[in-house]
């Protein structure tokens, strides 16, 4: 730690832990010699006992862990204010005494708030109360010391009096001043220097004219002293309590100080009752001037924040309107300018109608409002209006009733927020979803639509992709995967399944002689002569050139051969466009489990080649020898 360092934290451990409790200490000391050198009495007894107040103070501005410290200060500072004129025990006697008035006065008053000021009329009443309850219990001990260690002709209730009035009046001076200075926040208290010499400077002068009179002693009431009385309440009006306790201490200062050299309107026959009428003035002078500066303060700061809450209702958006509802018709009191400014008078003239007459018959809702309004609960409704230039305007109105301190309802306050723009939103919000389910389900139609287009299209693609183009037959691709299908088909079920292969004889020449296009015409016209035959089952494929194939589904091979030979006769007869046709067939049928698609089409083409073979214009059915094996290609065949 440098020692810089060190220096600091020494000082601010001086300053927060030693310097206040010195102060303190100090404090009561000063305040302890001044009482003891202001006793009017020869046994010593204080008229007007200063530290206390320094000493509550201090206990009402510190934290409580910090009260021993205070506490023992004031216990050497009373200890050495006494020894000139006290023994040790008496002077312990009085410290104990002390204390315990000054931590039950600062408990109790703890009790009311805490932080404890006296800023509050009720907080005055208490302080004083609490002043004479604690300093009248410390006087009996204090008198109780008096007599019986110190030998006096004076009556116990007459030292008990005494040290009560100038232990509370000591109080009374000292505390507020030192509470109203020492507590923040701090407010410029001087705001008006020139009237705050003023009220000192008459201060000084008429006190000191008033006290520094010859005194008469008789028993008239000391009008002259009371001359005084508006200073501090003139001082409370401007100042505050910090102005009330000051002149009321300088006052005090000057009155004691005269009435001890026997000078001023309150001298009386004995020093005791000159004690006594002196403390009864300065508490009749001070105390009410404390409780006025309170009192005021206090309605300074509600003003304060009255003004703010007004100005908020001033500055709001909605419009907000009282009404007096002990006024015959409860008639607006106050509206804030934002409700001049609202298009709709319509929210008072139903509030004043509803009062005056209730809802009209049938009027359901208003009806609900008129029984809230007269039971005094939060109410809401929502007016809609229709103006002279056709706009329209939305106004939720909230109704709140204010009772008195008996329950009675005395005003209505009514807040009118402008709907106009959220209920415009609304409307508008509305029309966009309801355009956007629209535009949503024209867009689904038109999917829908495409999607069936596409669907059409890739039918059509898929049978073109199937069909040969000139005959309209399907192709070989085509051919070959519904012809699998049927076998497999045909295997599963045990039905016999047969294949006819066809070609056109000597087509070559065909083209030859009548034209490449007389030849697309007789392909066109051979197949759909055969289209005209065929069951539904069955499937006819263009295999390529002048090559066609059937498949027959449910035939057997016997079958097909007739079939074969139907056709062969059926093309025969054709003649188109001058030129004759014949076919040789090749014919196949599924023979067992294990046949093949590929085997039966070969089996097929064998036979149509033996057909050719043989001299065209005919059937054939190609059949395995007994040597061959399954799939062997060496087999002789049969004409049908
Ligand atoms: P065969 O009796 O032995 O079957 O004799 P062919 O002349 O019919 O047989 P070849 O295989 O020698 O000739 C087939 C001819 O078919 C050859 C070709 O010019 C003709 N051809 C193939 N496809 C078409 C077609 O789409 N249109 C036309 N007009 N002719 C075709
Ligand atoms: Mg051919
Ligand atoms: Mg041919």
């Amino acid at each position: 730690m440098s020692r810089n360092e060190q220096a600091r934290i020494g000082v601010s451990l001086l300053r927060h832990r030693l310097l206040l409790p010195l102060a303190t200490g100090l404090g009561y000391y000063l305040g302890a010699v001044l009482g003891v050198a202001a006793s009017s009495m020869s046994e010593g007894i204080a008229i007007f006992w200063l530290p206390n107040g320094i000493l509550l103070a201090a206990l009402l501005l510190v934290p409580r862990r910090e009260w021993p410290l205070h506490l023992a200060m004031a216990v050497l500072a009373e200890i050495a204010a006494d020894l000139p004129t006290f023994t040790l025990a008496q002077a312990l006697g009085f410290a104990a005494v002390n204390l315990f008035e000054c931590l039950l006065a600062a408990w109790l008053l703890q009790r009311i708030a805490r932080p404890f000021a006296l800023d509050r009329l009720r907080h005055v009443a208490a302080f004083g109360l609490v002043l004479i309850f604690a300093s009248g219990l410390a006087a009996l001990l204090g008198a109780a010391i008096y007599s019986l260690s110190i030998p006096t002709a004076t009556p116990y209730w007459d030292f008990w009096l005494i040290w009560w009035l100038g232990d509370s009046l000591g109080v009374l001076l000292v505390t507020p001043l030192l509470l109203s200075w020492l507590q923040g926040p701090h407010r410029p208290v001087v705001r008006y220097r020139l009237e705050a010499v003023a009220l000192l400077a008459v201060t000084l002068l008429l006190a000191v004219w008033i006290f520094s009179a010859v005194a008469h002693v008789t028993d008239d009431f000391p009008r002259r002293a009371f001359l005084l009385m508006p200073l501090p309440f003139w001082a409370a009006a401007r100042f505050g309590v910090r102005g009330a306790a000051g002149i009321g201490l300088l006052i005090a200062a000057i009155a004691i100080t005269a009435s001890l050299q026997g000078l001023g309107p309150l001298i009386a026959a004995t020093p005791a009752d000159t004690a006594l009428l002196l403390q009864e003035y300065l508490a009749v002078l001070v105390f009410p001037s404390l409780a006025l500066a309170a009192l005021l303060q206090e309605l300074r700061d509600r003003n304060e924040r009255l003004r703010v809450r007004e100005r908020a209702i001033e500055a709001i958006n909605d419009g907000v309107v009282i009404l007096d509802a002990r006024l015959p018709d409860s008639p607006v009191v106050y509206a804030n300018p934002a409700f001049g400014a609202m298009k709709g008078r319509r929210a008072v003239e139903l509030l004043e109608r509803l009062l005056r007459e209730g809802a009209a018959p049938g009027d359901a809702e208003h009806a609900a409002l008129h029984d809230a309004l007269r039971q005094g609960l939060p109410a809401r409704t929502l007016l809609h209006d229709v103006h002279a230039d056709g706009t329209e305007s939305w106004n939720e109105l909230r109704i709140a009733a204010v009772r008195d301190a008996h329950g009675q309802i005395t005003h209505y306050v009514a807040i009118q927020h402008d709907m106009t723009e959220v209920k415009r939103s609304e409307a508008e919000l509305r029309a966009a979803h309801d355009e956007l389910d629209r535009l949503n389900r024209e867009l689904e139609a038109r999917v829908e639509a495409r999607t069936q287009e596409l669907q059409w299209a890739n039918q059509r693609l898929e049978e073109l992709a199937s069909i040969d183009s000139l005959t309209g037959a399907s192709n070989r691709r085509h051919f070959l995967e519904q012809a699998r299908i049927e076998m497999s088909r045909a295997k599963r079920q045990g039905l016999p399944l047969s294949v006819i292969m066809l070609d056109i004889d000597f087509f070559k020449s065909v083209n030859d002689r009548f034209g490449h296009e007389t030849g697309d015409r007789v392909l066109v016209a051979l197949a759909a002569s055969i289209h005209g035959t065929l069951r539904s089952a069955d499937i006819f494929a263009r295999l390529g050139g002048e090559e066609f194939i059937l498949m027959l589904p449910g035939q057997d091979l016997p079958d097909a051969v007739r079939m074969a030979e139907r056709l062969r006769l059926l093309i025969a007869g054709m003649v188109v466009a001058g030129c004759p046709v014949t076919v040789s067939a090749g014919v196949a049928g599924l023979e067992n489990e294990s046949d093949e698609i590929d085997a039966l089409l070969r089996r097929a083409d064998r036979g149509l080649y033996q057909a050719k073979n043989q001299g065209r214009n005919r059937v054939c059915v190609w059949q395995a020898t007994a040597q061959d094996g399954p799939g062997s290609d060496d087999a002789s065949g049969g004409t049908a």
